[in-house]
């Protein structure tokens, strides 16, 4: 088993090779394979430490295609079950020069979405150091809401790590107070949560990245650490005890698209506490992740490895503690 252990379903994405198009008039896609826990489990393994993903896909070619995938990207495969009755989910998404482009989702009663509880039994925790749970994969089905809250519960009870970051995604929970309501509750089994400014301002009604952290800080005895994600700004880190302090973000002049920065910011803490190094250390190193991220169009082909995560630093004249 694994040190890093995450659930959620793999996007099959659709991307316009048309630039600034819109969905409706373009005729040329590639095709590439997203999903926000999956592009976190590929960038901590391509920075070099072993992963598991829980999922669910289609006997379809597009399932294929995210297994396939899936283990190219060396990401462990054990507990990612095949649904013979449920197709894959996809999305179709536009090439922007700037700014977020516009997607398309066709993931409603995908095979991810049937991904229930009792499989999940079969998990084996013993060698998990860390786990990353985020708000999507509850905002699928019933299902998957009942599923992830077992694995949430499992985790708790065998005390691992639990890092969360709430991917507010309305389109899929369809109810906004049911969103607001159950993702700050699954915030509350989380060591370290790490909200974006914008979802402070949905979840708690402030995008203060203090007030964000404090709300969190508060609500649960577990919670021991916030990281706020401010954009190009970077990210404010505050602990239960300790005054909260800004890791500045990393100028980037060239942004190709948005998507996956986030990710990449978790992963980067992620990959960095699992090296044991200070949260300082980790905050810098999910900037600079969101920032290799950012310059590339697709969901996880800028994350990097150490090789060129160390050159990157030596570019800024940073370095880790
Ligand atoms: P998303 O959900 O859209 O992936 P998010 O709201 O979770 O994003 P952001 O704050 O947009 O997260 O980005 C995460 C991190 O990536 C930021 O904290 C920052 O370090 C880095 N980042 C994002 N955008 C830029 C940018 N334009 N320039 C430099 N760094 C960036």
């Amino acid at each position: 088993m694994s040190e890093f252990l995450t659930i959620g379903e793999p996007v099959v994405t659709f991307m316009s090779k048309d630039a600034d198009a819109s969905l409706v008039d373009t005729i040329n896609y590639f095709k590439l394979l997203g999903g926000a826990e999956l592009n976190v489990a590929i960038g901590v393994q391509r920075l070099g430490h072993t992963t598991e993903y829980v999922s669910r896909l289609g006997a379809d070619p597009l399932g294929g295609y995210a297994k396939k995938q899936i283990l190219e990207h060396g990401v462990g495969t054990t507990f990612v079950t095949e649904d013979a009755d449920n197709w894959t989910g996809f999305q179709l998404k536009q090439m922007v020069t700037t700014g977020d482009p516009q997607t398309f989702n066709y993931r409603t009663g995908s095979a991810a979405a049937h991904l229930s509880a009792d499989v999940l039994d079969d998990v084996k925790l013993d060698d998990v150091k860390i786990a990353h749970m985020s708000g999507i994969f509850p905002a699928l089905s019933e299902t998957s809401n009942q599923a992830f809250r077992h694995l949430m519960d499992r985790l708790v009870a065998a005390d691992k790590l639990i890092t969360f970051d709430p991917n507010l995604r309305p389109a899929l929970w369809n109810d906004d107070a049911r969103m607001i309501r159950e993702i700050n509750e699954f915030a509350k089994s989380a060591d370290i949560i790490l909200p974006g400014m914008n979802e402070g301002k949905i979840l708690m009604g402030s995008e203060d990245p203090k007030d964000i952290a404090d709300f969190y800080l508060n609500q649960s005895d577990r919670t021991k650490v916030v990281i706020v994600k401010v954009g190009p700004a970077g990210a404010y880190v505050q602990t239960r005890d300790a005054e909260g302090f800004m890791v500045p973000g990393f100028k980037v002049n060239n942004v190709v698209d948005t998507v996956g920065a986030g990710d990449g910011f978790a992963l980067g803490v992620i990959t960095a506490l699992l090296e044991d190094k200070s949260l300082r250390s980790a905050a810098m190193r999910g900037n600079a992740v969101g920032a290799l991220q950012v310059q590339t169009p697709g969901d996880n082909d800028g994350y990097p490895t150490p090789e060129q995560l160390k050159a990157f630093y030596e570019a800024e004249g940073v370095s880790e503690d």
